[in-house]
């Protein structure tokens, strides 16, 4: 059809009805089959019957913007491991002279919001491909064959485009493969059994197909739940892990997010980078651009230190909220908070930064920990220390209350989680376990005897500093926050020995 068959079209049809009417024909059947005839090729159009459509939309949705390898942050050695696969992308010939067989498929793993979808767009860019991406969960469909017909459609998509924009390669990106490359158990989903399958022929076909040669890029955060066939020789065999940035890299991707926004004189990314410990770079993006929100809300036209750091609260616990609560919640809080921050400071001193009672996210209080050096192996006195913290607030509830209240189900879910890794880790009196051999009883009692021991040693502490709550308890009503020095000054003046 030409370029204005459609509008040609929808003027020709009301003439001729008009016509047909003016000749005294009944025209209303012939409307309502023309309406359901539109709507049963509009439905399977919808559907991705149509396999011009399906393609049509992916291309025009995923037109990627230019990105080079410089614009991500930290990642090196996944940059570099990446590079080096795509090598033999672009050095075809001589892997070919040499009979390397192609490389079909790289998997990015990682945590969410590392630059997995970064890195394949960079890929297309470093390897001057087309791009084309696809999400798992768009290829799941109540009707058996229509996921498996979308990968057809895409692959022949990029197939298609780039003979049109003259390119020899294409990076065919699917996001969250684990959605459709999930292990496969035997008849369940028939319908993601047979999308996968059409993925692994097309992954197959690849070898055959000499120009345009097509790389396949995955991305999942749960590479253990994926189906073997996937990942043997010959399909995804390279894979690379895209971690959470270290320091050097959190402070990379700072300055590029902080490139296109003002700073004051004297802000310290650095120390942003120092606070962020176990950010990824899509929360460090945000730590940049609520900062600038929070620059514009107070009228100025740079960026403050304090306002990344209410950013960096903000990403890390949510926004401030102003639910309004009762005069007993709000000391209950508060008692609960000091608890934390008590043995927070007496198990590693100097480590609270500050002591707040302002609502935010869910949380009605919370302590802010000094940044400390990143740290990836943890002792078993490590560990304790930390449960010990996350049960501060609920000892100290029972202490002044006599007994706990929902406030402390988050601390409780993560004392629960070091106690796990505790025992994976062949750290408590089990000794060296794998949890499935251990029955249920003897898990429970040893995870008991752990919290019970614990609380025990908080409650010591705590007691030790029963003052320091009743002289911090209104200066955290009335002013909300409690500096780190503040709260050193009040704790250090109740440091008298005790009777044991
Ligand atoms: P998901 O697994 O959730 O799909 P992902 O690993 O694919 O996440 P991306 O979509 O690549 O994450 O990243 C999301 C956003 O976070 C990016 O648009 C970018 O702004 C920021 N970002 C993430 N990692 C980096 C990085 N290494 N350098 C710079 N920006 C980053």
């Amino acid at each position: 059809m030409s370029k204005y068959g459609k509008e040609i079209l929808i003027g020709t049809i009301p003439v001729v009805l008009l016509f047909l009417l003016f000749i005294g024909v009944n025209i209303i059947p012939v409307i309502f089959m023309t309406v359901l005839l539109a709507s049963l090729f509009y439905m399977t159009r919808m559907r991705g019957g149509n396999m011009g459509m399906g393609g049509e939309r992916r291309g025009k949705v995923r037109t990627p913007a230019f990105l080079t390898f410089d614009e991500i942050g930290g990642q090196d050695r996944a940059k570099k491991e990446l590079r080096e696969a795509l090598d033999f992308l672009i050095r075809y010939e001589e892997i070919q002279k040499l009979g390397i067989r192609p490389l079909k498929g790289i998997l990015l793993t990682g945590p969410p919001g590392t630059g997995k979808t970064l890195m394949a767009k960079a890929a297309a860019h470093y390897t001057n491909s087309v791009f084309m991406a696809a999400s798992g969960s768009e290829f799941v469909e109540m009707y058996v064959g229509v996921g498996a017909s979308r990968i057809r459609d895409l692959f022949k998509e990029a197939r298609n485009r780039a003979s049109k924009e003259n390119k020899d390669s294409a990076i065919v990106f699917i996001d969250e493969i684990d959605v459709i490359g999930g292990k496969r158990d035997g008849g369940q989903h028939r319908e993601y059994d047979q999308t996968l399958n059409q993925l692994l022929t097309e992954m197959d076909g690849i070898h055959t197909a000499e120009s345009p040669r097509i790389l396949i890029m995955a991305a999942t955060n749960r590479k253990e739940m994926l189906d073997s066939a996937l990942l043997r020789p010959g399909r995804f065999d390279r894979h690379i892990e895209v971690d959470l940035p270290d320091k050097k890299g959190r402070l990379h991707i700072l300055n590029i997010h902080a490139k296109n926004k003002p700073l004051a004189e004297g802000v310290s990314l650095e120390t942003v980078a120092e606070e962020t410990f176990g950010f990824s770079g899509a929360q460090l993006e945000s730590v940049m651009n609520e900062a600038a929100i929070y620059a514009m809300r107070d009228d100025l036209e740079s960026i403050e230190q304090r306002h990344l750091s209410l950013a960096v609260d903000k990403v890390m616990m949510g926004e401030r909220t102003d639910r309004e609560s009762t005069k007993e919640e709000r000391d209950r809080v508060a008692l609960h908070e000091l608890g934390h921050a008590i043995v927070a400071e007496i198990v590693r001193p100097g480590s609270v930064s500050q002591v707040a009672l302002s609502p935010r996210g869910k949380a009605l209080g919370y302590v802010r920990h000094n940044p400390q050096q990143d740290q990836y192996l943890y002792t078993k006195e490590h560990l304790q220390q930390q449960i010990m913290i996350a049960l501060g607030g609920a000892v100290a509830e029972e202490m002044f209350y006599g007994g706990r209240s929902t406030g402390s189900r988050n601390d409780f879910e993560q004392a629960l989680n070091l106690v796990h890794t505790m025992m994976d880790c062949g750290l408590t009196n089990l000794g060296i376990i794998d949890r499935q051999m251990v029955t249920k009883e003897e898990l429970m009692k040893e995870n008991a005897a752990i919290l019970e021991q614990l609380t025990e040693e908080t409650r010591k502490v705590l007691e030790q500093h029963r003052s320091v709550f009743t002289q911090s308890l209104d200066i955290l009503i009335h002013e909300e926050v409690l500096s780190g020095e503040q709260f050193r000054e009040l704790l250090a003046g109740s440091e008298l020995p005790q009777p044991a």
